[in-house]
């Protein structure tokens, strides 16, 4: 049969199909540590759930306008004043089906063939395909492990071109956790502004951030950044919801109305029940976000310690999100029995085979030298399969 050919350009979500494997090799009984999924472990808070309880019992099933209901969208509207001090109308926020859905919904309506995109590296696996389902191209900026993997302006400055219509930037980030300072947010943004490009924002991982530090989105630092910015969020990190798939978008009038009509003709409006949930979310109790991030950054300092102790490994301490990125490139070229490990997926299916450690391959994020771990996991399950992991490098001769 013939596919469209858009349909070849692009690979199934590589962290989808790790932790999809992860889960078939448990179901059939093998004890999988699973540092694959990029999700929460903990359980959407109870005041959440009761509220999606709440909307079906009285009948909220029914379609909703399709960029989402008012009161979701004034839930929204209150946390970028709150979180962001970011003024918006409901004009200028649209609700999707997950944050993946908002970045997806606005690259069709800003890219198309000729238009190039940067995406600073290691980024996560899902900008590129996005990009090229537009028929642009994505440019990726590769950072340095020595500046922290952190964009610097004299690279951002040389990747522009006058083909170059946005930047995607996502901090912290996956799969790194690199954070920026305001002070680095304003250098970067000095080149955007003098070279007229947009800024496509993901802040997902925003709430998840340790050390005290605190968090600016770019759009926040200034009039005319917030005029040329895409601010993309949502509540699947935050409030522990990914399968309840709500993510949001807030920018021009313009924009915004082009993304609604884009959604209007593919999945209408996004679950009115979930809806309910993320204005429960948004404006109930903020208490869990904040435990859930003191949990985070606990196993954070055990699993960097834990990996920078294995002979060869190197590791950045990650500022925010809930990954990893280890270099494991040290052991490329060495063997097990007949078998080369020649690079990061080759890395990640002897761990999966011989270590039973689900994780995703660095390549896949643009670095082939490292392989990602997601620690939203359990304190146990993260020592267990660090240990797994450092007995399996070491067996590589
Ligand atoms: N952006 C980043 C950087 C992510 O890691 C993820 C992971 N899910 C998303 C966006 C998508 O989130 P959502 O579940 O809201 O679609
Ligand atoms: N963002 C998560 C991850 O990177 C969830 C899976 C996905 O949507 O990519 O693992």
């Amino acid at each position: 049969m013939k596919l469209a050919s858009r349909i070849a350009l692009i690979k199934p979500s590589p962290t989808l199909t790790i932790q999809a494997k992860a889960n078939a090799l448990k179901a059939a009984g093998r004890d999988i540590i699973g540092f694959g999924a990029g999700e929460p472990d903990f359980d959407t808070p109870l005041n959440i759930k009761e509220a999606a309880i709440r909307a079906i019992h009285a009948g909220f099933t029914k379609y909703t306008p399709v960029g989402g209901t008012d009161e979701l969208k004034d839930a929204v509207i209150a946390k970028f004043q709150r979180d962001n001090q970011l003024t918006y109308r409901r004009s200028e926020i649209v609700i999707s089906c997950g944050a993946k859905h908002s970045l997806f919904n606005v690259a069709q309506v800003l890219f198309e063939e000729g238009d190039e995109v940067l995406i600073p590296s290691p980024y996560w696996v899902s900008y590129t395909d996005i990009v090229f389902l537009t028929g642009a191209k994505p440019v990726v900026i590769r950072t340095r492990v020595g500046d922290g993997f952190k964009l610097q302006p004299a690279q951002l400055e040389a990747a522009i071109t006058p083909r170059t219509r946005a930047i995607i930037i996502s901090y912290p980030s996956n799969p790194a956790g690199v954070c920026y300072s305001r002070r680095e947010l304003e250098e970067l943004a000095a080149v955007i502004l003098r070279k007229g490009i947009m800024i496509i924002s993901d802040d997902i991982y925003e709430k998840i951030i340790y050390d005290d530090q605190p968090f600016f989105t770019l759009a926040s630092l200034g009039d005319e950044l917030k005029r040329i910015s895409v601010v993309i969020n949502g509540v699947s990190k935050s409030y522990a919801m990914t399968g309840w798939r709500i993510g949001y978008a807030a920018g021009s009038e313009e924009i915004v109305s082009a993304m609604t009509k884009y959604q209007s003709q593919n999945t209408s409006n996004p679950t009115s029940i979930a809806q309910k949930a993320a204005v429960e979310g948004l404006n109930g109790p903020q208490e869990g976000v904040g435990m859930m991030t003191r949990e985070f950054q606990k196993r954070r300092d055990l699993i960097v310690e834990r990996l920078t102790a294995i002979p060869g490994v190197t590791c950045l301490k990650p500022q925010g999100a809930f990954y990893v990125f280890p270099n494991v490139g040290s052991y490329y070229g060495r063997s097990f029995g007949e078998k080369v490990i020649r690079n990061s997926a080759e890395m990640a299916t002897y761990l999966l085979d011989e270590a039973n450690v689900a994780l995703v391959p660095g390549g896949d994020f643009g670095h082939d030298d490292h392989i990602r771990i997601s620690y939203a996991t359990s304190i146990a399950q993260i020592e267990k399969g660090v240990e797994r992991i450092r007995l399996a490098l070491l067996k590589l001769r």
